[in-house]
């Protein structure tokens, strides 16, 4: 049975392009308001504009929200008793409330083509008017003109008839007190001449229809809004509570978009970003935890935290060096098995594998061996993105190397013989063919430091560049032990011949 106090909220998107931050924070929005009050998430898709709408933006919707973690309890695969979930499957639930409202005397006929209201809008605007979209033309035709124009074959939209005076206002659950002169509402389309509800009236009848309790929705809608709960009162239905949330700008303060970098969720997923640091960064767009509270947080945290009455009114900024430190945070909080799933697929697109020569146990395979290559990292593994860069040289001679390192301490005058009397001990202290602990290769680099007159860390350095191509990385000895003798002779070999 359902509770009639539990909220049903819904993500309504159009499929007419991916799943974008702003989208995804509306659904995060809703999400966690339906988990942190026991409610209902619906997924419905608005789907009445055919033409823009396409199944590639549809599934790229559905893959960005399963990418989140923000699963819907009813709608598309998983269906519900208010279904269906996608628009182009309701149209007789809004030809049958249309009815109800030409019934009523809300709606008329507007037979208008589209060169129509183009023609008059310039007509309007060479005068030096404002045009607000239409100018009520059919709105008082009689009965007789109507019936002449239909007879004579011409398409109609239907208009809501709006009232010419007073105010349609309601209580933001956000931004406070709305309030519309009922004058300047136009008289929108409900119902297009191709036989389709427009996008104001399909979300009335499906938000009332699905009984959803709150619609929670970007503030592109505020100016939507009136002319929805117009159509609530013309069909005597109570509408639900509303909530606009600010946009989401960039750091210039201007509308985020393309220019400023990464805006699909999808493109997020490809720079490497967790779904949970998404999910806990775009929950921060606009919302805090309050307090002196850490702003890393698993989705379980959120919810247990969240209210809309911490959502800011203020337009929240994009700060993409922000998610990235929320990203790096997330990564150190995982537990060593789930770097190494990550890491895998990271492994395994180059074509990395263990190299038999560098086996250090019998029973070694690429995961054990990646396991303690990442164990290695510790928090330096930080993004998915520089992880190859920092690993490569463990599993491939054709690695990342910092050039200016190299030139500063490798191919050098003075690391030269270092590194070859290095290799030399090695090759005579230590048995090559079996695996040697860090220890071994430590003696072997202090006697060697000993015997030449210098310090260890003159070694040190030149070796750990000529080995990683790199001048920070982890614990030299233990570098040697996972790269195994021969390997790591080979390598310091090569790097005094450069
Ligand atoms: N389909 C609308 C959109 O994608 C959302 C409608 C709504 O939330 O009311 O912008």
């Amino acid at each position: 049975m359902s509770n009639p106090n539990q909220p049903r909220v819904r993500f309504a998107p159009s499929p007419t392009g991916f799943l974008h931050v702003g989208g995804a924070r509306t659904a995060l929005f809703n999400w966690l308001y339906a988990r942190s009050q026991g409610g209902v998430f619906v997924l419905r898709i608005e789907d009445t504009d055919q033409e823009r709408s396409t199944e590639e933006s549809y599934a790229a919707i559905l893959r960005g929200m399963e990418w989140l973690g923000l699963d819907w309890d009813e709608g598309p695969g998983v269906g519900g008793d208010f279904g269906p979930y996608l628009q182009s499957e309701r149209l007789d639930i809004y030809r049958e409330h249309l009815e109800q409202l030409a019934a009523g005397g809300h709606v008329y006929k507007c037979f208008c083509s589209a060169g129509d209201l183009e023609a008059r809008e310039k007509a309007v605007r060479d005068a030096g008017c404002n045009w607000e979209g239409y100018d009520g033309h059919c709105r008082d035709l009689t009965e007789a003109q109507t019936t002449e124009l239909e007879g004579q074959g011409k398409p109609f939209a239907w208009r809501l008839k709006t009232p010419t005076e007073g105010t349609t206002f309601w209580y933001d659950i956000i931004v406070d007190k709305r309030e519309f002169q009922n004058e300047v509402l136009v008289d929108r389309v409900v119902f297009k001449a191709d036989g389709f509800p427009t996008y104001q009236f399909a979300v009335v009848v499906d938000d009332h229809t699905m009984g959803i309790t709150h619609v929670l929705r970007g503030d592109d809608h505020v100016s939507n809004t009136p002319f929805q709960l117009l159509i609530y009162q013309a069909l005597g239905w109570k509408p639900p509570k509303f909530g606009h949330m600010p946009m989401i700008l960039g750091q210039d303060k201007k509308r985020l978009s393309k220019r400023h970098g990464a805006t699909s969720v999808e493109e997020f997923q490809n720079l490497g970003i967790l779904p949970a640091a998404m999910l806990n960064y775009l929950a921060l767009l606009g919302w805090s935890p309050g307090g002196s509270g850490d702003e890393v947080m698993t989705a379980e945290a959120i919810i247990k935290k969240f209210s809309l009455k911490k959502v800011n009114s203020s337009p929240a900024a994009f700060d993409y060096d922000k998610l990235n430190h929320i990203n790096s945070e997330h990564i150190k909080r995982l537990s060593a098995d789930e770097r190494l799933d990550l890491a895998k697929p990271i492994i395994a697109e180059r074509g990395w594998v263990l190299d038999p020569e560098w086996l250090i146990h019998e029973v070694d395979t690429t995961d054990a061996y990646l396991a303690r290559v990442l164990g290695t990292l510790g928090n330096r593994f930080s993004s998915l993105i520089t992880l190859p860069e920092q690993i490569g040289f463990f599993f491939t001679d054709d690695h990342f190397v910092d050039q200016e390192s190299w030139d500063e301490h490798v191919a050098t005058d003075e690391a030269r013989p270092l590194m070859i009397a290095l290799a030399d001990a090695i090759e005579a202290d230590l048995d090559t063919a079996a695996p040697q602990e860090a220890g071994a290769f430590e003696e072997v680099i202090r006697s060697t430091a000993e015997k030449l007159g210098v310090k260890a860390g003159q070694i040190i350095h030149p070796c750990r560049v000529a080995l990683s191509g790199q001048s920070r990385s982890a614990g030299i000895f233990e570098v040697m032990e996972l790269m195994g003798a021969p390997r790591t002779v080979r390598r310091l070999r090569a790097a005094a011949a450069s």
